[in-house]
């Protein structure tokens, strides 16, 4: 059995939260470990909205310049209502929205770090605290045991750290996301705009990343031959999507039909309670989370991944400012807890009147969820500050 002592920040999850973290605290001159499961960068999933908060973020870490020459801006769209070919403008809010590849932006976040800060292959399998110390103890599958200051958990919506804090696992929802990319060798059509089309209880969302490449995602209700080992064969996803497409413009399903296969992803979703994010803890003594870990949210607004940027840059501001690791987490958990609070309530909410079949709660979700919110986009004003 290896045993590492001594570690100071160790990172559980080297997805967009944790290498994010790890990047913001380099950027702060602090050093960290990344430990990944997985054996090289990866990502689930193909593309990933970015909007103005996100962006933010990113020039907070200094790699959104370097982003945004791999995928052009998208200022406006439509929602297009199948049935009637009526068409809505979609308000998306104030400043930037881009689509990224996420293996651009992982590998965006990773590239500035110092070398032997990710360390690939090492699964977590548990945390205990040190019963004279205190300090965090992590075991690892291949048994090598890791003794840290600080443990930030980002190791998403199954997390163990998570678990270890208490926090409630997140529930399923009714529904499920497709999502790929399709490759038009001689360019698209679609122009610079985030189209959405919906029919019953099927939307489809279209925007792109460069003028030749296409993010699409598709949300319908989760049924039963979705889960276990079809959700990873692309045939099954490709005719799945299109059975549920059934009616939609032809530019719409020759898309689905075109995409690439190793693009396709069926991802169950799930979610955190929103309060859940006023009760749980978030942190115990020198461990806290971040990320999905600490706030998985249904897509409906795009910001769980803008949101775990966020993390990382209030996480390492805290670290780096407070002399004592348990009150910069506890600082770092005060600062975001509201944040995460409102935007699991909006998904929630929005997840309600998606969920309805009656238009007359779907029209009462909508007025609450205006009441509320206002304007649907103000999440994406958000600025979670400089490092
Ligand atoms: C269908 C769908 C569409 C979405 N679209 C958007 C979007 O457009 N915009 C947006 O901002 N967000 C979006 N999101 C949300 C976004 O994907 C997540 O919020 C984001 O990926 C969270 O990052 P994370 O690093 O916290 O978790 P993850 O990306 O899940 O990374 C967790 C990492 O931890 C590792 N790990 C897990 N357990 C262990 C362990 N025990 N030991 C070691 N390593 C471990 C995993 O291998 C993984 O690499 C979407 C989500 C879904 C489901």
């Amino acid at each position: 059995m290896k045993i590492v002592e001594d570690k100071d920040i160790v990172i559980v999850g080297g997805g967009i939260c944790g290498l994010a973290t790890a990047l913001a605290l380099h950027r702060k001159g602090k050093k960290s470990m990344v430990l990944e499961r997985s054996e090289t960068l990866r990502a689930t999933g193909v593309g990933i909205i970015m909007q103005p908060n996100g962006w933010r973020a990113l020039d907070h870490l200094g790699v959104a310049s370097k982003l945004r020459q791999t995928s052009i801006a998208v200022p406006s769209g439509h929602f297009i209502s199948v049935d009637d070919g009526k068409r809505h403008d979609l308000s998306l809010g104030k400043g930037e929205l881009r689509c990224l590849k996420r293996m651009d932006l992982v590998e965006a976040l990773a590239e500035p770090l110092p070398a032997n800060t990710v360390h690939f292959g090492c699964h977590v399998m548990s945390i205990k605290l040190d019963p004279i110390t205190s300090y965090p103890i992590l075991k690892l599958q291949d048994g090598s045991i890791i003794k840290a200051k600080v443990v930030i958990g980002c190791d998403g919506v199954n997390s163990i750290i998570s678990k270890f804090l208490d926090v409630d696992a997140p529930k399923l929802f009714s529904r499920c996301a497709t999502r790929g990319f399709t490759w038009y060798e001689r360019g698209h059509d679609f122009g610079n705009k985030f189209h959405i089309y919906g029919k019953d209880d099927v939307q489809l969302g279209q925007l792109p990343i460069t003028n030749n490449l296409v993010y699409w995602f598709l949300t319908r209700t989760l049924t039963s031959q979705d889960s276990g080992s079809s959700k990873k064969d692309p045939t099954f996803i490709k005719e799945t999507s299109l059975e549920a497409l059934k009616g939609f413009p032809e530019e719409v399903m020759e898309m689905i039909n075109n995409s690439e296969a190793k693009s396709l992803y069926l991802t169950e979703l799930r979610y955190h309670r929103p309060w859940e994010m006023v009760r749980a803890e978030f942190r115990r003594g020198r461990v806290a989370v971040a990320g999905d870990a600490m706030h998985t949210m249904c897509p409906f607004i795009s910001q769980g991944g803008g949101t775990s940027l966020e993390d990382a840059v209030v996480l390492a501001r805290c670290l780096s400012n407070a002399n004592d690791p348990q009150n910069a987490l506890h600082l770092y958990v005060k600062e975001r807890r509201m944040r995460v609070f409102w935007l699991s309530l909006q998904t929630y909410l929005i997840g309600l009147t998606v969920d309805s079949t009656s238009k007359l709660k779907k029209v009462l979700g909508n007025i609450i969820l205006f009441l509320i919110f206002g304007g649907q986009n103000s999440h994406t004003d958000y600025d979670c500050g400089r490092l």
